[in-house]
């Protein structure tokens, strides 16, 4: 099998701003009060979190309502419109990291993915994240004949994520999935799974990320997390769920640029992963 090295990361907050909230802000929606208010409300009521988000927007789609006759098209149109979003740094990381891999080996293939519990059809809807995400992971609305949202096909939750690790690991497709949702349960000795967690980054912002943070770290994997250094709830949490526990190897603010920390750390664990890729080829050789 080609040595894969795949660097999967949340979405919202960790590549750009939460896009859920941008989304409903561009429709008119009182953010501040769908989630502190409306999915609190729901979240007291025992609803999983995504479940309630996606729940109320439901809610608030058809006609008359303050979404309107949502579509997957408009989805779609919306993630199109992020362009200006992504955090410094974003857009060249794939192609500095591919650089960089193929001074070590040219057969090295470095692949980055997206799992995140929030839209599928919005982060597929941007042209650089389907230039540039070898696969994508979101919640998914199912919508009736004329494109308007009616169901919730598919919810990313916390340990769900940690799901399509395993799928990203044992190389199984996004096709494959779609058509049989258990295939991920089939047993690969090994040998036979794509890319190894040891060759495996993982980089993320929220409590979401703690079950892929400690699967990758627990398998010899890397874990990067983000926070928002301005804000002191978000450092405080940085601090106490993320850097005291050991679930990352360390924490930075979302800039990714060559020169900037949580940049330049990729960049050298990347080529890390590739050069220890060598050593055990040239190992196997002497064997
Ligand atoms: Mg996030």
């Amino acid at each position: 099998m080609a040595d894969v090295i795949a660097l999967v990361f949340d979405f919202d907050d960790t590549l750009l701003p939460d896009s859920t909230t941008l989304l409903l802000e561009s429709k008119g929606i009182d953010t501040e009060r769908f989630w502190k208010v409306d999915a609190k409300a729901l979240w007291k009521q025992g609803f999983d979190p995504t479940l309630a988000y996606m729940n109320l927007i439901l809610e608030n789609t058809g006609e008359g309502k303050p979404l309107g006759l949502l579509t997957i098209d408009d989805l779609r149109a919306f993630g199109a419109s992020l362009d200006d979003q992504f955090f410094p740094g974003v857009r060249n990381l794939a192609s500095d990291l591919r650089e960089l891999v193929a001074d070590v080996a040219r057969d090295i293939s470095v692949e980055l993915y997206i799992v995140s519990g929030g839209l599928q059809d919005v982060i597929d809807g941007n042209q650089f994240v389907r230039d540039t995400f070898h696969a994508t992971y979101g919640c998914m609305f199912g919508a009736d004949e004329t494109g308007k949202l009616t169901r919730i096909k598919r919810t990313i939750t916390f340990t769900e994520k940690t799901r399509y690790l395993f799928e990203i690991h044992k190389g199984i497709t996004p096709a494959e999935t779609a058509a049989n949702q258990y295939v991920v349960n089939k047993y690969f000795p090994e040998s036979a799974r794509r890319v190894p967690f040891k060759n495996i980054i993982y980089v993320g912002d929220g409590l979401t990320d703690i079950p892929c943070f400690s699967l990758v770290q627990k398998n010899g994997g890397t874990a990067f997390g983000i926070f928002k250094p301005a804000n002191a709830a978000s450092a405080k949490r940085a601090f106490l769920e993320f850097a005291k526990t050991d679930r990352v190897t360390s924490m930075h603010s979302p800039k990714f640029a060559y020169d900037e920390d949580l940049g330049s750390l990729l960049r050298a664990a990347v080529t890390t992963i590739a050069s220890q890729i060598m050593i055990a080829r040239k190992q196997a050789e002497y064997r």
